[in-house]
C-alpha cells in the first residue's frame, strides 16, 4: 500500500491545517527530483509482483471460516530474514490494511531474461509455504480477493464487535480491530478519510436478484440514511482496502519509456480487471458485480459534499468527478495527448509552478491533478523536510492517489529507475493463475515496446470500460471499447496484416466494442489478438524448453479464460454458491456455504483437488527455484 512512514500521526485538525504545506513542499520535492533524474538513461527491465493474502481460520467442527487477526504477529516473524540480511531474503513481507492481511513480494525484482518467467510461480509458492509454516492449526493463507463474509456478524478470530458510535471507522459492520494495528497509518487514514468527507464512507452494491431475494436486502437502511434498501450497503474503508489484489511494477529504461508504458497499459486495465474478476460476494451477499474496484473506490472516497457536487462550492476548491481511488484521468505520452478527452481538474498554481520549472504540459497536469487531493495522513516527524533531498510530501500525495496505473519516479538515493505500476488485477486463488497473469502482462509490455503497439483510446472510453469490466460475467458477456488498429509501421508484417494500408495515423484511430475473447485471442481478418502477438514475438527467441513450456501454459490459461472455456474466479465462486445444497436462492452466503466454499478453494490452491473448470488443462508445473544456467535474453 505504498509508503509507510514511521512516527506519530497528527490529529485530523492538524493534518488539515497542514494540507497546503504538504502540497507546496510536495511539488517542490517533485520538481527537484525531476531535475535530478529526468535524464536518467539505460536502466534495464526489472519487474516484480505484489500478492496480497488473507489469513483464514477454519473450524472443522463448527464448519465456520473467519479471518484470523494475526497479521502483526506473523509479520514480526516473516520480516526476520529480511532484517538479518536483506540481500539474501527470497521474499519481502509488508503489512496491509486488514489485521488479517499480508503482502508478499519477491526478495529481488526479476530481470529481462525469459527464463525469469519460469521462477515466478515457484517464488509465489515459496512465499505461501513460508507463511504456512508459521500458521496455527486451522489457519490457512489464501490469496482471496475478498473474504465473502467480511463485515458479517462474528467474522473475525478472535471475535470482535463493530463500534458504530466510536473509534476510527464507526461502522455498523466492520470493527476497528480488523484494521492492522502494527503501524498507525491504516487507522489514521480511516479516521481522516471519514472526517474529511464529513460522514462515513458509503458503498452500495447492486444485489444479485435471485428468485427468493428479499428487498430490502437487510435492515441497514433503518440505521443509515446512506444505505439503499435494494443494495448491499457497506460503510467502512475496510470493505475496500481490506480486499486483496495482484500488482506489478516495471522499470523502464528512461522517463519517456515509462510514460509510454503508463499510457499503453492504461486501456488494458479494464480488460485485465474483467479477466481477473474474483469477487462476487460482499458482506455475505451474492452481488451483481464480479470485481472489487468500485468498492475500494467508494471505501476511500474522502470528497466532501461540495466536491461531489451535491452542494455549491464554498469551502472547497473543486468539484471532483472521481474518488482518489480510480482509473487514471490523463495520458502522459505525446501520442496520448489527443486522447485526453475528459476535462482534467488540476490546481492552476501548482501547474504553473511545474511549468515554470520546465516540466512539460502533460506531466505538469498529471502532477497538478494528483495534487488536488489533501493529505489524509501526516506524521509529526515528517512535517519539516529538506525539499532538496526528501520526497515524503510528494510521496504522501502520490501514494494516496490509488489509480489503475501509477507513475513512479526513482526513489531518492537509489539505483532504481523510472517505473510504472499496473494495479487493476484481482488476485487469483492459485500461484499458477497469479503467475500466468503476471507473466502475460510483462510479456505484453515487451511486445508493446518492441512492436511499438498503440492501444490508446479516449480516456472517457477507458472509464466506460472500467464500469463494464465489473459487471457480472463481464469477461464472457461484455464488450469493451478497444482500438482496432494497434500496429504501427515498425510492427512486423505478421502483426501488421491488419493495419489499414496507406491510411494516415488518424484514420487508424478507430476503436470499436470487442469481447475479451476477441481482444485476447483475435478476430479472423480483423484483429490480431494479444496472445497471438505475444507468440509472434516469442517465435525465434532462444529459450530453454522448460521456460517455453511454462509460458505456453500461462498463455493458454489466459486464452481459455478469455474464450470462456475456463471460468473466471468470480464465475467459479458464483457457480459454487448457486449450486450449494444449502443455498436458498435468496442471494445469501451463509456461514456454512462460506465454509464449504473456502474449504474447496483451499483444496484447489494446494492441488489436492484438481479443478479444470477454473484452471484448464494445465500439466505438471515445471517452474524452478532459480534460473537455469542456459538462458536467453529477450532484448
Ligand atoms: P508499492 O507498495 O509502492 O507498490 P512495493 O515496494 O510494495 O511498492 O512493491 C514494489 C514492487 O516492485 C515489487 O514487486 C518489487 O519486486 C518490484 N521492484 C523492486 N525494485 C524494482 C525495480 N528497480 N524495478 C521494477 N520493479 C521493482
Ligand atoms: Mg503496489
Ligand atoms: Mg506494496
Amino acid at each position: 500500500m505504498g509508503l509507510l512512514t514511521e512516527g506519530s500521526p497528527l490529529s485530523w485538525e492538524e493534518t488539515k491545517r497542514l494540507a497546503e504545506h504538504v502540497r507546496q513542499h510536495g511539488v517542490l520535492q517533485f520538481i527537484n527530483l525531476y531535475k535530478r533524474l529526468k535524464d536518467r538513461q539505460w536502466d534495464v527491465l526489472k519487474w516484480g509482483d505484489e500478492v496480497e493474502y488473507i489469513i483464514v481460520k477454519f473450524n472443522q467442527e463448527k464448519r465456520t471460516a473467519k479471518v484470523s487477526l494475526r497479521a502483526q504477529e506473523l509479520l514480526a516473524k516473516l520480516n526476520e530474514k529480511e532484517h538479518a540480511d536483506p540481500e539474501k531474503a527470497k521474499s519481502l513481507w509488508r503489512p496491509e490494511y486488514g489485521a488479517y492481511m499480508v503482502e508478499g513480494t519477491p526478495g529481488k525484482p526479476y530481470g529481462g531474461l525469459l527464463a525469469h518467467f519460469n521462477i515466478v510461480e515457484s517464488n509465489m509458492k515459496y512465499r505461501r509455504d513460508e507463511v504456512s509454516q508459521l500458521l496455527k492449526n486451522g489457519e490457512v493463507i489464501m490469496s482471496l480477493t475478498n473474504f465473502p463474509r467480511l463485515g458479517c456478524p462474528d467474522f473475525t478470530d478472535p471475535p470482535t464487535q463493530p463500534t458504530p458510535n466510536e473509534g476510527v471507522t464507526r461502522s455498523l459492520f466492520f470493527p476497528d480491530e480488523a484494521i492492522y494495528n502494527g503501524h498507525p497509518r491504516f487507522k489514521t487514514l480511516s479516521r481522516n478519510i471519514r472526517m474529511r468527507r464529513g460522514e462515513k464512507v458509503s458503498i452500495n452494491l447492486p444485489i444479485f436478484k435471485d428468485v427468493h431475494t428479499k428487498i430490502p436486502v437487510d435492515e441497514s437502511y433503518l440505521h443509515s440514511k446512506a444505505a439503499e434498501p435494494d443494495k448491499v450497503y457497506m460503510d467502512a474503508m475496510g470493505f475496500g482496502m481490506g480486499c486483496c489484489c495482484l500488482q506489478l511494477t516495471f522499470q523502464a529504461c528512461n522517463l519517456t519509456e515509462a510514460r509510454t508504458l503508463y499510457d499503453q497499459l492504461a486501456p488494458l486495465c479494464p480488460i485485465m480487471l474483467a479477466l481477473s474478476a474474483a469477487s462476487p460476494i460482499y458482506r455475505g451477499f451474492l452481488t451483481d458485480v464480479d470485481c472489487r474496484w468500485n468498492v475500494i473506490s467508494a471505501s476511500v472516497d474522502c470528497r466532501t459534499e461540495e466536491e461531489r457536487g451535491l452542494v455549491p462550492l464554498k469551502n472547497n476548491k473543486f468539484v471532483i468527478n472521481k474518488s482518489r481511488y480510480d482509473s487514471i484521468d490523463s495520458y502522459l505520452s505525446e501520442v496520448g495527448e489527443k486522447f485526453n478527452d475528459v476535462p482534467l481538474i488540476y490546481d492552476e498554481q501548482i501547474y504553473n509552478k511545474l511549468r515554470e520549472n520546465d516540466i512539460d504540459h502533460l506531466l505538469s497536469q498529471h502532477i497538478a491533478h494528483l495534487f488536488i487531493r489533501d493529505t489524509v495522513s501526516l506524521f509529526s516527524e515528517k512535517v519539516h523536510q529538506n525539499d532538496e533531498v526528501d520526497t515524503d510530501h510528494f510521496e504522501n500525495i502520490q501514494s494516496t492517489n490509488w489509480q489503475t496505473m501509477r507513475f513512479k519516479p526513482p526513489p531518492p538515493n537509489s539505483t532504481i529507475g523510472w517505473r510504472v505500476e499496473f494495479r487493476p488485477c484481482e488476485v487469483q486463488i492459485t500461484d499458477f493463475e497469479n503467475a500466468a497473469i503476471v507473466c502475460f502482462v510483462v510479456l505484453l509490455t515487451r511486445v508493446i515496446l518492441s512492436y511499438q503497439l498503440n492501444f490508446l483510446i479516449p480516456i472517457s472510453k477507458v472509464d466506460e470500460n472500467m464500469q463494464r469490466a465489473q459487471k457480472r460475467n463481464a469477461c464472457r458477456e461484455e464488450k469493451f471499447w478497444f482500438r482496432k488498429n494497434i500496429t504501427t509501421c515498425v510492427s512486423p508484417p505478421e502483426a501488421n496484416q491488419y493495419c489499414m494500408q496507406g491510411k494516415t495515423n488518424s484514420d487508424c484511430d478507430v476503436y470499436e466494442p470487442m469481447t475479451i475473447n476477441e481482444i485476447i485471442n483475435g478476430k479472423e481478418g480483423e484483429f490480431p489478438g494479444l496472445v497471438p502477438l505475444i507468440n509472434n514475438y516469442l517465435t525465434g527467441m532462444d529459450v530453454d524448453a522448460d521456460t517455453h513450456c511454462t509460458i505456453q501454459q500461462y498463455l493458454k490459461l489466459i486464452q481459455q479464460r478469455a474464450s470462456g472455456n475456463v471460468l473466471t474466479t468470480a464465475s467459479w465462486i458464483r457457480k459454487f454458491v448457486l449450486s450449494h445444497p444449502d443455498y436458498k436462492n435468496d442471494s445469501k452466503v451463509t456461514d456454512t456455504i462460506n465454509y464449504d466454499l473456502l474449504n474447496q478453494l483451499k483444496q484447489i490452491q494446494s492441488g489436492e483437488v484438481p479443478c479444470q473448470e477454473l484452471l484448464g488443462y494445465s500439466t505438471v508445473s515445471k517452474t524452478k527455484e532459480t534460473i537455469p544456467s542456459v538462458f536467453s535474453c529477450p532484448e
